[in-house]
């Protein structure tokens, strides 16, 4: 056959082709903006820590005002300001560990390890640990409490920074101190977001020859 040349007929788009656009879309989804605090105009990045901070009243039992960082933590901004301001007094000083006290201390405490480049130990409530484990008991208000660490957790001589969000009498921090130093850990310091000055917690820890460095104060509040 002559002049009758085969056309090969142009495919239709395949629908395979349509669906990697609706995937590749899906996966490039429009940014969602940081989520700033509405606070009386003045832009998020300027919203001071303590602006970030829910009180609760009468929670967990009445009479006690709860100071919750979450709020503080779910803010972008907040959230990185907390963690620069924490590591920033040590740019430059010897710190080979950060111990965070159960359960916001992790959160806080993660964060500043890794931004120091360093490991971290979790100071946890009696019974979490898996393997074993050396502890300290310490006075509650009502009773008595315990936190634990793994016996392995510390190196002796190691330098460690002590995190967790707030020193209210300061018992806690006291505990973990105690038992770091048992551990044979070098305490370098102690942080916190909040101090309740009331309490008196800071004078005790600074008693045991700690520095305390806290970034936000609720006093008398
Ligand atoms: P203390 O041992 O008395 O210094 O209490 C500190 C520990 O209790 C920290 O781990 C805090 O998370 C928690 N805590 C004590 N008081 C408050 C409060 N008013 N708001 C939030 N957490 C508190």
């Amino acid at each position: 056959m002559t002049g009758s040349k085969k056309v090969a007929k142009k495919k239709p788009a395949s629908k395979p082709a349509a669906k990697m656009k609706a995937v590749v879309k899906a996966k490039n989804p429009k940014p969602v903006p940081r989520r700033p605090i509405a606070h009386a105009g003045i832009p998020a990045s300027l919203v001071p820590l303590k602006a970030r901070i829910r009180s609760i009243p009468n929670y967990p039992k009445p009479g006690i005002v709860f100071r919750d960082i979450t709020t503080l933590l779910q803010d972008a901004f907040g959230f990185r300001k907390l963690v620069d301001d924490l590591v920033q007094p040590h740019a430059g000083s010897r710190i080979d560990a950060v111990a965070g006290i159960e359960a916001r201390g992790f959160i806080i405490g993660g964060a500043v390890a890794h931004q120091l480049s360093v490991g971290f130990i979790p100071v946890r409530k009696k019974g979490k640990l898996p393997w074993e484990t050396i502890g300290v008991d310490y006075e509650l208000e009502y009773g008595r409490d315990r936190i634990e660490i793994h016996k392995d957790a510390v190196t002796k001589g190691q330098s460690v920074l002590l995190v967790d969000d707030l020193i209210a009498t300061g018992g806690t921090a006291i505990a973990a101190i105690t038992l770091l130093r048992q551990a044979g850990a070098n305490i370098v310091g102690c942080s916190f977001v909040i101090d309740l000055p009331d309490l008196g917690g800071r004078k005790r820890i600074e008693k045991l020859g700690v520095n305390v460095q806290t970034l936000v104060e609720f006093d008398g509040e």
